[in-house]
């Protein structure tokens, strides 16, 4: 009868059902940083234990104090020995700089894999990706997972700076100064350049600006929401 026990046994009770409700958390530590000149940065963390994901899944990241985190796409293949996350680093940010000032061998925590934005996935066959900034990582992941390869893909980053060191084997826009390696711009230009057809599903992530101004130029040509796929990291306004 719970009337008849201790005060001090009802708290370590309510103390229990408190942890067996927070989220489980997994151990990885860093391995490998890589910084690029235009201010992101990748980390290859290895797991303690086998981590399986989905590309295009997100975990969330656990700063240095009490439960705060930030969700982060993984990066890397389904089939690599270390995670991989591909991270702008925001100065001041209470994770991202955190993270980007980790010393290797550091240990960090991580939730179990989540996540609803999935490219690369084979029931849609005919794929368009859109990617701004650090939100190429879940195309990254696809890519090196082995799954549906796009019809057309573009990256857009803001300086050329940022194109240096990863792999993008599509088109690549750099929307401030000039580059060798991308057209000037921004990945919303030339719209009528996108492939369309009935079974084409668009996959999108990135800055909210640029996921609403493509949905808007989809909208205009009758793609039906069900084809749209979203994945927004960071607000035009938080900037
Ligand atoms: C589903 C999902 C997946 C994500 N995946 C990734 C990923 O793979 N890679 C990645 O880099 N990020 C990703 N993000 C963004 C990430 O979760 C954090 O929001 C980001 O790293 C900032 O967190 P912070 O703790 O460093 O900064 P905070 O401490 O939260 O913010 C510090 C300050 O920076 C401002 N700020 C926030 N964002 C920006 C910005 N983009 N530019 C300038 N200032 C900003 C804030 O308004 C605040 O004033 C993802 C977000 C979501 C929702």
């Amino acid at each position: 009868m719970i009337g008849t026990l201790s005060p001090s046994i009802l708290w370590s009770m309510k103390r229990s059902v408190r942890l067996a409700e927070a989220p489980p958390r997994c151990t990885v530590h860093l391995a490998e940083r890589s910084v690029y000149a235009g201010g992101l940065f990748r980390l290859r963390l290895m797991p303690e234990a086998p981590f399986a994901f989905r590309p295009g899944d997100c975990v969330g990241v656990y700063g240095p104090v009490g439960n705060l985190s930030r969700p982060y796409s993984l990066s890397g293949g389904t089939g690599d020995a270390a995670l991989e996350l591909l991270i702008r680093r925001i100065p001041g940010g209470r994770v991202s700089d955190w993270l980007y000032g980790l010393p290797v061998g550091a240990r960090v925590e991580i939730s179990p894999p989540f996540g609803w934005f999935h490219p690369g996935e084979a029931a849609n066959p005919e794929q368009v990706w859109f990617a701004t900034g650090s939100g190429a990582a879940p195309f990254l992941s696809a890519l090196r997972s082995g799954g549906v390869r796009p019809l057309q893909a573009r990256w857009g980053v803001r300086f050329a700076e940022d194109l240096e060191g990863i792999e993008w084997p599509f088109e690549r826009y750099v929307s401030r100064g000039v580059s060798s390696e991308g057209r000037g711009g921004r990945v919303t230009a030339d719209f009528d350049e996108i492939l369309t057809g009935p079974g084409v599903h668009y996959y999108l992530c990135g800055l909210d600006a640029m996921i609403e101004e493509i949905s808007s130029h989809l909208a205009v040509r009758g793609v039906g929401e069900d084809r749209i796929h979203r994945e927004c990291f960071f607000q035009s306004q938080a900037r």
